[in-house]
């Protein structure tokens, strides 16, 4: 792999960051905090929160078996999307290597940060070669963008596909672990002290229900983790979203028993689907959706919005013509969607 000070952008590695109040005091000892241009008054909001995010960190490390100093956290995944493209790719000059069809976000960025996006088409498995991706790359691909399991497609990606992309890749391979809790495999997030060039994200929007609040990880050697902590807003989580995230981890257990609530009514869902004359198949799924091959995703997908049932139409994505993706939901909300479909 390249050397850090090879694959950040210049100035950012040259960048002397703001430093906040709360970065030059950030000891607990002091009890009159005048430092900061807050109001004393209205507490506990009035506050400036912890940059840092140190009591949540403390809470992440324990669940997710993650050093906190090779965490980040964000407004979203997102947000530790967008800031991959701010801290190692120059607009205009540098491009990245993505999984096609894969999270829309990465080429998204790509495009706000003036970075070329360079698809590779996975084969009829959904799957990758790593060959193909690092046959994409040239001198400037900063980054390779692995989505595991796969949104939209949902399967996991071969480990030693990934495993060759992380061993041969120069640059900065980032794998979306958004939907890992659903699956057996073994996250990469647990293999980070073996690559200095890999960066993991996981969200609290999916197996922690936790979407509204606006919460994302990116999981990284230390170095990469000062790297985005200088370029990200000063106090990028505020306190309602730290204090209910802490909340949610003190009952880590609640989490795996809506894991296994969803699984269960994801197998039944899918063999319902396979029943289904409209159905043609169903793609293997590591995820809390599957993708679901129909005889007419758009006209099915019309009829279901009629009936105030939204499921999302992948028709026109590489690889998913006529594909409906469907996300698990209740088990009423689930028994609704097969009963419209059953009388379609
Ligand atoms: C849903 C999803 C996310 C979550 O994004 P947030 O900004 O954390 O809500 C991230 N990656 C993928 C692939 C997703 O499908």
């Amino acid at each position: 792999m390249k050397t850090l000070e090879e694959l950040v952008r210049p100035n950012i590695l040259s960048l002397k960051p703001y430093s906040s109040a709360r970065d030059e005091y950030s000891g607990k000892e002091a009890h009159v905090f005048l430092d900061a241009n807050e109001n004393p008054y209205n507490q506990p909001f009035n506050r400036y929160p912890d940059p840092l995010q140190r009591d949540l960190k403390a809470m992440i490390e324990k669940v997710k078996q993650v050093p906190a100093s090779c965490i980040f956290l964000g407004n979203g995944s997102d947000e530790a999307i967008d800031l991959a493209y701010r801290c190692f790719t120059r607009p205009g000059i540098d491009n990245v290597v993505a999984i096609e069809p894969t999270y829309g976000m990465y080429k998204v960025c790509a495009d706000i940060n003036d970075v070329e996006y360079r698809p590779v088409l996975l084969d009829e498995h959904f799957q990758i070669s790593a060959e193909k991706l690092l046959a994409a790359c040239d001198d400037n691909t900063k980054i390779i963008w692995i989505c595991s399991p796969n949104n939209p497609t949902g399967n996991n990606i071969n480990r030693e596909e990934i495993t060759k992309v992380l061993e041969q890749f120069e640059g900065i391979v980032i794998i979306d672990e958004a939907y890992s809790d659903f699956s057996q495999e073994k996250p990469f997030r647990l293999e980070l002290r073996n690559y200095k060039n890999l960066i993991v994200l996981n969200t609290f929007s999916k197996a922690w229900g936790c979407a509204a609040i606006r919460l994302g990880m990116a999981f990284a050697h230390p170095e990469i983790i000062n790297i985005y902590n200088k370029v990200k807003y000063p106090y990028n989580v505020n306190l309602l979203t730290q204090q209910k995230a802490m909340e949610a981890l003190k009952e880590p257990y609640e989490t795996d028993k809506v894991i296994r609530i969803l699984l269960q009514e994801r197998a039944r869902l899918i063999s319902a689907f396979r029943d289904l004359p409209i159905c043609e198949g169903i793609y293997p799924t590591d995820a809390n959706f599957f993708l679901a091959k129909m005889t007419d995703a758009q006209k099915i997908y019309d009829y279901l919005v009629n009936k105030g049932i939204i499921v999302r139409n992948r028709t026109r994505i590489s690889l998913c013509n006529n594909c409906l993706r469907i996300t698990i939901g209740t088990k009423t909300e689930n028994a609704e969607l097969l009963s419209a479909l059953r009388q379609y």
